[in-house]
């Protein structure tokens, strides 16, 4: 079934993908068996069989305490002894190898210490409060936890339930699904020793429910090495198919990808960026996928570039280079450092082309988003450890870089279900939507959502139960109805009503296919039931009209003292996302919920509507400003070179890029948006004069700016 099937030579289970991680040495797991079979040397030295663990847990963690370690795997070999795997092989070569590939995506002692003892409840006469007492309570409940999901596994596949009581596990500690992956993952290595049918059964559980799992968990290297295992087995021919392709590619006598690698260097070491450039393969399924995209694959298909730098900011750095010296390919550049994917991802991605036409996709991040690419959550220890200095933006969402957004999401919802089933279901189908796309407010921030989402969605991303007040939506400038599904790229401004009483509209769940949205709905639903209503009234225009509403103006116990940049000392300010005001714009401003002042410019569509609803205005005034940030659309003419001109233009006037975005052409024409940070805001025009002087630019426009919309 896998390579190590066509390869008897080989020693130790190696799996399909394993000879693409060049440049990586795998440990021999056969070698750690017959150390194991040795048994624990006397006294407290450590065994020799977890010497290769030790190694690799001291590499991501110096101090890590290892006594722990060394009592559990002697624990561990004694209760296992005289037990064999299929493969033939002594027991506890099993937890030896789950807790290796743990400690090698960096897992914290107490996740290696649970590890080594994972089988034992289940398998031996070592009982939970054996464990209890001899390695603590947080030991004994991730023993526990792994025990119970050992059960479920063998139930149907991809039953709800099967969900459900996996994620009762994953939803309480997520580093009992750290442990279950890397169970899975040395299962599936050593597959081979099963018969056919039992093979493709466990195969198909691991593609259905361990997979978009490893996924949400953002365990890259565990996710890409179960696709492989599993495409060997459920995919037999096409996986054959694909390993020979490989095979040809690699016999190859050029590399493009190895070139284009050294001139990338040379362009980055000339441009002063420390920075590596790595050559990553594609896992098997990634090159059967791309081959399903386009067709025949060139050489530099096989593989993409890594480039690791120290810094975010020296992530923008290397793409203005890379753009600068290759051709970019518009369309593949995406920002998933301004916008973190759900399960932490953090990249930019672009994709450069050669004269001969190769185009090398690359990736381009810090060593430690490299880290969370990889690792996911394995790497976290304690979700449930409260984070070193938690910090929570505008949005609501965690903006520690540990957390990941999924999971705080998770917790969130399980709080938040009015009951287990809502809760249940509503994951399910979030598990369900293995596609994401980033939609870009007018502030210049973004969010992940699912495929098929609509302004509903949007709305509950970014203002929790707060978008309960959301009146409507401009998208891409033009007003659209909340029923509107959005598209990768799209730019989403959510017009939100000044009413604390405002309420949902029963048909938005119609719209909403995210759990957060479906359950803040529901929720708000159940605790308002349901009075006569009136026609429904046209989307878009909804809450300041409808029912008897609280009197308008500043909100009650929070008088806003009319005149800091608000003359009101104590207040907190905030900038207005949809108009994103710049000095020296004549500003004005409304106390909105929590005492806050949201500052807008004086032409904003938002303010005339505020005004409208007798919403009186705070004075405000611009105070010593010296930095700022706006958002800036570029309208041009696609032509090569176009992206490159722009971020040179931006950093002749010393303005730094927060984020970027390039919509794919369409009709020749392009569109980019850029988050820039201002040294100082009276260089706005100039800055925008340049880029507009810049060959194909036929427009240079602040986000949502009033001029800018056609519709
Ligand atoms: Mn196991």
């Amino acid at each position: 079934m896998s390579a190590e099937a066509t390869n008897p030579a080989t020693p130790g289970p190696i799996t399909p993908g394993a000879h693409r991680r060049r440049g990586r040495p795998r440990i021999d797991l056969r070698r750690i068996g017959w150390a194991a079979l040795l048994g624990p040397a006397a006294g407290n030295r450590l065994p020799d069989a977890i010497g290769h663990v030790v190694e690799a847990h001291r590499a991501h963690h110096p101090e890590a305490p290892l006594e722990p370690l060394r009592r559990a795997y002697v624990l561990a070999e004694s209760s296992h002894r005289g037990q064999m795997r299929k493969s033939g092989e002594p027991y506890i070569t099993h937890p030896l190898a789950v807790t290796l590939i743990l400690a090698e995506l960096g897992a914290e002692t107490t996740t290696l210490t649970a590890s080594l003892l994972h089988d034992t409840v289940e398998d031996t006469e070592v009982t939970l409060d054996q464990v209890r007492t001899e390695f603590g309570e947080e030991v004994a409940y991730l023993v526990d936890g792994v025990t119970k999901l050992e059960k479920v596994d063998y139930g149907a596949a991809a039953e709800p339930e099967t969900f459900r009581k996996m994620l009762v596990a994953t939803g309480n500690d997520v580093r009992v699904m750290s442990i279950k992956l890397a169970d899975r993952l040395h299962n599936m290595r050593t597959l081979g020793v099963m018969r056919p049918e039992k093979q493709a059964r466990i195969a198909k559980v691991t593609r259905d429910v361990l997979i978009p799992l490893a996924e949400r968990l953002g365990v890259q290297a565990l996710k890409t090495e179960l696709e492989d295992l599993v495409f060997a087995i459920l995919h037999p021919d096409e996986y054959t198919e694909t390993r020979e392709l490989i095979a040809a590619n690699d016999a190859r006598g050029t590399d493009p990808l190895a070139e284009i690698a050294e001139d990338a260097r040379v362009v980055l070491k000339d441009a002063g960026i420390a920075a590596e450039v790595l050559i990553r393969p594609r896992h098997f399924v990634s090159v059967h996928r791309a081959r399903r995209k386009r067709g025949t694959l060139r050489g530099a298909d096989f593989g993409r570039l890594l480039v690791l730098v120290g810094e975010d900011a020296d992530c923008y750095g290397v793409l203005g280079e890379l753009h600068t010296c290759f051709t970019p390919v518009v369309s593949e550049f995406k920002d998933f450092i301004a916008v973190p994917k759900f399960n932490l991802y953090q990249s930019l991605h672009t994709a450069v082309s050669r004269g001969d036409g190769e185009v090398a996709e690359v990736l381009i991040r810090t060593h430690q988003m490299h880290k969370v690419a990889e690792a996911g959550v394995v790497a976290l220890g304690n979700p449930y450890a409260p984070p070193a200095d938690e910090q929570t933006d505008s949005t609501g969402e965690r903006a520690d870089p540990t957390r990941p957004g999924w999971l705080s999401r998770l917790l969130d919802w399980q709080e938040a279900a009015p009951d287990a089933d809502t809760f249940w279901s509503t994951l399910r189908e979030d598990l369900a939507q293995d596609r994401e796309i980033t939609v870009f407010r007018p502030d210049g921030g973004t969010l992940g959502l699912p495929a098929g989402a609509s302004c509903v969605d949007a709305a509950y991303a970014q203002y929790g139960e707060d978008a309960h007040a959301c009146i409507g939506a401009r998208v891409n400038g033009r007003l659209a109805t909340l029923s509107t599904v959005l598209s990768d790229g799209d730019t989403v401004q959510l017009l939100m009503g000044q009413d604390p009483a405002s309420e949902p509209s029963r048909d938005w769940l119609d719209h909403a296919r995210t759990p957060a949205a479906r359950i803040a709905i529901r929720r708000w639903l159940t605790t308002h039931p349901a009075t006569p209503q009136p026609e429904p009234e046209p989307e878009g225009r909804r809450a300041p009209e409808s029912a008897p509403r609280a009197p308008q103006g500043a909100p009650a116990g929070r008088p806003a003292e009319a005149n800091a940049v608000v003359d009101q000392p104590g207040a907190s300010v905030r900038l207005a996302g949809c108009c994103t005001p710049v000095p020296p714009d004549a500003v004005t401003a409304f106390a909105v919920r929590g005492g806050v002042v949201t500052v807008h410019r004086a032409e904003c569509h938002g303010v005339a509507r505020m005004k409208s609803t007798g919403r009186a205005e705070v004075g405000v005034r611009w105070g010593d400003t010296t930095q700022c940030r706006v958002s800036l659309i570029a309208e041009s003419f696609s032509r090569p070179h176009l992206l490159a001109d722009l971020t040179e233009a931006i950093a002749l006037e010393s303005v730094a890029v927060i984020s970027a975005t390039v919509e794919p052409p369409t009709q020749g024409r392009v569109r980019h948006t850029y988050t820039l940070q201002l040294p100082d805001a009276t260089t706005l025009p100039g800055l925008m004069r340049a880029m507009r002087n810049i060959a194909g630019v036929y427009d240079v426009s602040r986000a949502q700016h009033p001029a800018q919309t056609t519709s």
